[in-house]
């Protein structure tokens, strides 16, 4: 299935969720969702009691689009946490969580996960001290993400890191904001997580 390219708000008023899939507008008030509190399209507002197929189906799709990814790779997530055992939803969630352009994203690096994405599909980061532009590349525990030395004096990257002061640092990452250096210190227990994902749905869903 090819990425969505439609109008992001939409996914957002179709899950009822915020996605935060728009950097800072998501924070204002001219958020799709705040103004526009329903579903898109005709029947947006007239929606029946919701069947458990329509959960399981919507849990999913909210995931995917949480972290902006096309419905083969979530799949494929989803054998891959299938595999590794213990609790698969939860494990699912974290293989999302370790993909670079999501830790470049929660390293404040980007003000929305396509964005971050966008910038390690440039070229402008480093993963223990090599150049990777592949933004489903996963990481582990130990590895180091940076920005690279050259790409420091690009004009995208100082306006990026201007805007990153603020950002909180998930317990499982460590910046190092002088450095520009992102350190994995251990993947993220769903505490942790911030995905506003029933987990155990996707797996209902995927396990039919
Ligand atoms: Fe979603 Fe952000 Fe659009 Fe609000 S502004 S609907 S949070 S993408």
């Amino acid at each position: 299935m090819a990425r969505y390219t439609g109008a992001v708000c939409k996914l957002c008023r179709r899950e009822g969720q915020k996605l935060h899939l728009k950097g800072e507008r998501c924070f204002t008030g001219k958020c799709a969702l705040e103004r526009r509190s329903y579903a898109p399209g005709q029947h947006g507002q007239g929606r029946k009691k919701p069947t458990e197929y329509s959960m399981q189906l919507r849990a999913k799709q909210l995931a995917r689009r949480y972290y902006g990814l096309a419905e083969s790779q979530f799949h494929k997530y989803f054998l891959m946490a299938e595999r590794k055992g213990g609790v698969t939803g939860e494990t699912l969630l974290r293989i999302c969580e370790s993909r670079l352009d999501n830790v470049v994203y929660l390293l404040g690096w980007g003000a929305s996960r396509a964005e971050s994405r966008q910038l390690v599909n440039h070229g402008h980061f480093t993963v223990n001290g090599k150049k990777v532009d592949i933004p489903s590349y996963l990481l582990t525990p130990g590895d180091v993400v940076s920005i690279k030395v050259k790409s420091r004096e690009s004009e995208k990257i100082k306006q990026v890191l201007e805007s990153s002061a603020a950002h909180p640092t998930p317990q499982w990452l460590d910046l190092d904001r002088e450095a520009l250096e992102g350190k994995v210190l251990d993947l993220p227990t769903r505490e942790q997580i911030a995905a506003p994902v029933e987990e155990h749905l996707i797996v209902e869903f995927y396990s039919k």
